[in-house]
């Protein structure tokens, strides 16, 4: 019979065995947030719309095409976060953060939802880690985030990421290159997108991220004639943007210069940045991130730097299944019982339990049936509990790894189990 309901498109289902792998990637991901001392901040899953749409600038895709917007019962204006910064920043103000000390430095992790085509890598509900260190101005603070980014992927097992780079300078700085990059364009309108002829007029430069063909094509024609943001910079923008290229290289972190890589939106200053993966398609980044200066201001407080960064998780997966870096799952213990031995058993699975997977029969099967399954778990140790044994005091112990089988005494089994994964995790 066929199901009646299935997943809502660009949803799906992460059963146990991919869930695993998920669970690898965020353990990992906590362990390097933790050791970098930030601190982890939830939020809603839906905030006011108008946050949103204040955030993120009306004519930004998220905000016309994107949002899951909704009216609830009490007829509020709700949507699903699109993106994590402007609840996190509307946490901060609330829970009255800035007053407490200057420097913040936050992750949350969790699912986010924008209602795209679906495609690889693109989903409508898809998960993001999202840090931000809200509080200092200093260039060093734009490093200590790159090096974080960096930092997360090095633990998931990358090797030799590039960071791509740039500066977005202030506001005013950023009108000026729009008018010229207008200027500039404006003579190829007919042959530009036509999402490209509306950016032209309300925010140029995302006409330089375009993933149009046609659209490239006119940039590509441009060539060397078209400009460059870092050209535009004042002096306090150059300077702060050398400090983050020359920390950046104290720190070891491999980085180059996109000038492709913009910021529209009003709040954006100083740096950007992002990563990708050649499996992907190129205009689908991994993460990416950059400095916000003016968005705490935009949503009422004090004005409070900050900068931060999203990683897409559906993507680090989908990578790192294609490139077999996923790690494999920790060892299992199976353990079979006979008729005899069965109420024993429960308890030394028990406390087994308290330490190991544990793998135990539920249904009072026969002995072979049991060791059928145990064959077919691939699960490293195997414990019978034989009739014998068992009045002895004792359990036969397998470890399919070195194929070694012995008897072990009941109350040294979980010590005989811990010996055997430590050696192999100091081995490995
Ligand atoms: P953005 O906020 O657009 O910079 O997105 C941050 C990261 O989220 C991207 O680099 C992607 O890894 C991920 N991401 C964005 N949109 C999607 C999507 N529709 N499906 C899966 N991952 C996405």
């Amino acid at each position: 019979m066929a199901p009646r309901h299935q997943a809502p498109r660009g949803t799906r289902d992460l059963l146990p065995e991919e869930s695993a792998r998920w669970r690898w990637v965020e353990a990992q991901a906590h362990g390097v947030l933790d050791r970098y001392g930030y601190g982890e901040i939830r939020t809603p899953m839906f905030e006011d719309y108008e946050l949103f749409a204040r955030t993120s600038g009306e004519s930004s895709d998220v905000v016309q095409k994107e949002m899951y917007r909704f009216k609830d019962l009490g007829d509020r204006d709700l949507a699903l976060r699109p993106e994590f910064t402007a609840g996190v920043m509307r946490a901060f103000l609330e829970g009255g953060l800035g007053g407490r000390s200057r420097v913040h430095r936050l992750w949350s992790m969790g699912p986010v939802f924008r209602y795209g085509r679906p495609g690889k890598g693109r989903y409508r509900q898809f998960a993001q880690i999202n840090c931000e260190l809200v509080g200092s101005p200093a260039p060093g603070a734009d490093v200590e985030m790159i090096t974080l980014f960096v930092d997360l992927y090095e633990a998931w097992g990358f090797k030799d990421l590039t960071v791509k780079l740039n500066s977005v300078g202030q506001p005013a700085s950023r009108r000026a290159y729009g008018e010229r990059l207008r200027e500039l364009l404006s003579p190829f309108g007919e042959r530009l997108s036509e999402d490209s002829r509306r950016r032209l007029e309300q925010n140029p430069l995302r006409v330089l991220d375009s993933k149009s063909e046609a659209d490239l094509a006119v940039l590509a024609e441009l060539g060397a004639r078209l400009p460059h943001m870092l050209d535009f910079l004042d002096e306090a923008d150059r300077e702060h943007w050398n400090a983050v290229l020359a920390g950046l290289d104290a720190a070891g972190v491999m980085h180059e210069v996109d000038h492709g890589l913009v910021r529209g939106l009003d709040y954006y200053t100083r740096t950007a940045f992002e990563v990708h993966d050649a499996s992907l398609a190129s205009q689908s980044a991994l993460g990416g991130g950059g400095r916000y200066d003016g968005l705490i201001e935009a949503l009422g407080g004090a004005p409070t730097p900050g900068v931060g960064f999203a990683i897409g998780l559906d993507r680090t997966l989908l990578v790192l299944q294609e490139r077999g870096l996923a790690a494999a799952a920790g060892d299992t213990v199976c353990v079979v019982a006979m008729d005899a031995t069965r109420a024993g058993v429960t308890a030394l699975v028990r406390e087994l339990r308290r330490r190991f997977r544990v793998e135990a029969d539920v249904e009072a099967r026969a002995f072979n049936a049991q060791m059928k399954s145990a064959g077919k778990s691939g699960a490293r140790f195997l414990v019978i509990a034989g009739e014998e044994e068992w009045a002895r005091g004792e359990v036969a112990l397998k470890d399919s790894k070195t194929g070694e089988q012995k008897a072990v005494r009941r109350e040294s089994l979980a010590a005989e189990l811990e010996a055997r994964v430590s050696r192999q995790e100091s081995t490995t």
